[in-house]
């Protein structure tokens, strides 16, 4: 990380772990191999993909057979809403909307091309799904598909995901969690959990862009999204990424070691900055649950309104301090938050959603605080 910069996006994307940049240098240098060539390079190549594939797997304790892997969560997130729909030939989707674009503008997509029936499960204040809502959805439409996201990326609110499938295993419906913001930053047990499908995306958790994972229980399946070349067990074509599967798995193995004390170190993080926003910026407000159902990294709130709000985040880049208002935009321009408005926040107002990792500081949250008190 560049010397003196505040790095308080990481729910936008991480730095890269040390262990994980030797891990791929080391593929990059060593293995020139395609995982399908049948030769000594190919067979090398091969077996590393395959022990990232079980070192995932085991990680979240599910079979080597339930992961494949993608170029990120975008794509784990389109292959599995549209293998359910083309494939599985489900017909009606349940989500809410508050879900991440890659999950809501793929929804829109089969309702434009495939003609599915899409339902939003209603959420309460703290932007939490409406859980007697959705079981009377899933009544209405036995079969559905629920894509629920486990942690939401703005709020870091949490879903319940055992109370969700369980509800969904009574009404035949499917359960799909995107758990890009939580796979890596709690011990997760897949099968535990009784979902159908999740993505994953390995630079939420300190790995390379451009990489992610499927999660398909075992029983379930879809064609590939991809067509091409049979790789993935011919559930996704294209040459593997394998570098940066080998720094996905590697990434994920390092986030879950010691993770004990690095969710502890985040959530101090976390509570000491609630409490001084509270003490020293009277009138700041905390949109989403900030309390034991949100993600420990996670923190967005609204300023109260002061002169030049509008102008806050490049003031704060100005002063070194990298945080985000809506999601990350392809454009790099930063979008009014879909999520934000559904909360009934006044976009005009000053909005900053604080992501921290395990390398952020106490020390850093004070400078930011100072910063705040200052603008
Ligand atoms: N889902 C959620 C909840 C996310 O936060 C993101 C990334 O911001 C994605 C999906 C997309 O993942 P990727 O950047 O790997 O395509």
């Amino acid at each position: 990380m560049v010397k003196d910069v505040i790095y308080f996006d990481n729910a936008a994307s991480t730095q890269v772990a040390g262990p994980v940049i030797e891990a791929m240098s080391s593929c990059m240098r060593d293995y020139p191999g395609n995982p399908s060539s049948t030769h000594e390079a190919g067979r090398k190549a091969r077996i590393m993909l395959e022990n990232a594939r079980r070192s995932v797997a085991s990680a979240l304790h599910a079979l080597p057979s339930e992961i494949f892997f993608t170029s990120g969560g975008t794509e784990a997130n389109n292959a599995i809403l549209w293998g359910c729909c083309k494939d599985l030939h489900r017909q009606i989707f349940i989500t809410s909307r508050l879900e991440h674009p890659a999950v809501l503008n793929t929804l829109d997509a089969l309702v434009r091309y495939m003609g599915v029936g899409l339902k939003y499960v209603n959420f309460d204040a703290l932007g939490h799904a409406d859980l007697n809502h959705l079981e009377s959805l899933l009544k209405e439409h036995r079969g559905a598909v629920v894509a629920l996201m486990h942690a939401n990326n703005e709020t870091g609110n949490l879903l319940p995901v055992k109370t969700v499938a369980e509800l969904c295993m009574k009404y035949d419906a499917l359960f799909h969690s995107d758990m890009v913001q939580t796979i890596g930053k709690f011990n997760i047990s897949l099968p535990a959990h009784q979902i159908d499908f999740a993505a994953g995306s390995a630079h939420k958790f300190h790995g390379p862009k451009g990489v992610g994972f499927i999660y398909v229980a075992k029983g379930r399946s879809f064609k590939p999204f991809l067509t091409g070349g049979g790789q993935e067990r011919g559930m996704r074509a294209g040459t593997e990424n394998l570098c940066g599967i080998i720094g996905l798995a590697r990434a994920l193995e390092w986030s879950l070691k010691s993770l004990d004390h690095s969710m502890l170190h985040v959530q101090s993080l976390k509570e000491y900055l609630i409490k001084a926003l509270r003490e020293e910026i009277p009138g700041t407000r905390f949109n989403g649950d900030i309390g034991k159902h949100s993600l420990y990294s996670i923190l967005n709130f609204t300023l109260p309104e002061g002169k030049g709000s509008g102008m806050l985040l490049p003031l704060l880049d100005m002063a070194g301090i990298c945080v985000s208002s809506g999601s990350a935009c392809a454009s790099g321009a930063s979008l009014e938050s879909h999520v934000l408005a559904a909360l009934n926040v006044d976009p005009n107002d000053p909005s900053v959603r604080v992501s921290f990792s395990r390398h952020n500081t106490l020390d850093e949250v004070k400078r930011f605080v100072d910063v705040l008190k200052s603008l």
